[in-house]
């Protein structure tokens, strides 16, 4: 008589959790990272995360790649074809180190403000900063700043939070939200979650997009603004409010005097 084989139908595939944040959107989702022998198995949202609450999105998920993909840079590349043509070659970083500094002597010799410096989305924008001012150039930015570092920074002073690690909008207070230009691409469960919230408040949500998909879709009111003229739109807003504020102050000032009279 054969004895049936016994299929392990849930074998562990880790031996080590790490919780941290996604990094694949400006949301932050809190992750939990499953490790076997030190390289990463599986990503799951963080149930105990207060903003995304264990939901994780399909990019979120797939941030896997960002450490296993087969296109993943492992060594500097140097071009060697003609500009555009797409042709690299690998090279050692002790070579990459010399001709960079090579270059950047280059330049910083005859005049450093000659480097105009910009790097990626990252977390260490303070750092590449630093270096640049330090290297002598004010002509330096990163991808933040035309992008989520901007939401971050309008979303603390507005509406008294934002992602990134600030947290998230104050879903349970706000009465009027507008969304400017979210990209498509982004996942963004909690601003989904948060729609969700301010619509059965009844809360009013207004999108400012060129297109009307994806949020400007469900939105109350869509304002398909011609793309590039948001700083124009928001200017003529703040023009809008300071004047009401002035009329404002004016009509007290003008009370305070007939009450004075
Ligand atoms: S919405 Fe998706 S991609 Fe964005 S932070 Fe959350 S899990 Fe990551």
């Amino acid at each position: 008589m054969t004895s049936t084989p016994v299929i392990e139908r849930s074998p562990k595939t880790w031996d080590e959790t790490k919780t941290t944040t996604c990094y694949m959107c400006a949301c932050r989702c809190g992750i939990k990272v499953y490790l076997k022998d030190g390289s990463i198995t599986y990503i799951e949202g963080n149930r105990d995360h207060p903003v995304n609450k264990g939901v994780i999105c399909g990019k979120g998920a797939a941030g896997i790649k960002q450490h296993t993909s087969p296109s993943r840079l492992s060594k500097p590349l140097l071009r060697v074809g003609e500009r555009g043509a797409g042709e690299f070659k690998e090279i050692e970083w002790d070579e990459a180190l010399s001709l960079a500094t090579r270059w950047f002597s280059d330049v910083r010799k005859s005049d450093p403000k000659k480097l105009a410096f910009f790097t990626g989305r990252d977390q260490s924008q303070g750092l590449t900063s630093w270096w640049a001012t330090q290297f002598g150039t004010p002509n330096y930015a990163a991808h933040g700043g035309f992008c989520s570092v901007n939401m971050a920074a309008a979303g603390l002073y507005t509406f008294g939070g934002a992602f990134w690690e600030f947290g998230e909008p104050d879903w349970e207070h706000t009465k009027y939200f507008m969304l400017f230009g979210v990209a498509e691409d982004h996942g963004s469960n909690p601003i989904k979650a948060g729609i969700g919230k301010l619509k059965r408040r009844g809360a009013k949500f207004v999108s400012i997009n060129p297109i009307k998909t994806g949020y400007s879709a469900v939105a109350d009111e869509w304002i398909g603004i011609r793309p590039g003229t948001d700083g124009l739109f928001v200017g003529a807003l703040i023009h809008e409010l300071a004047r009401c504020e002035i009329r404002l102050h004016q009509s007290d000032q003008d009370g305070i005097f007939r009450s004075r009279r």
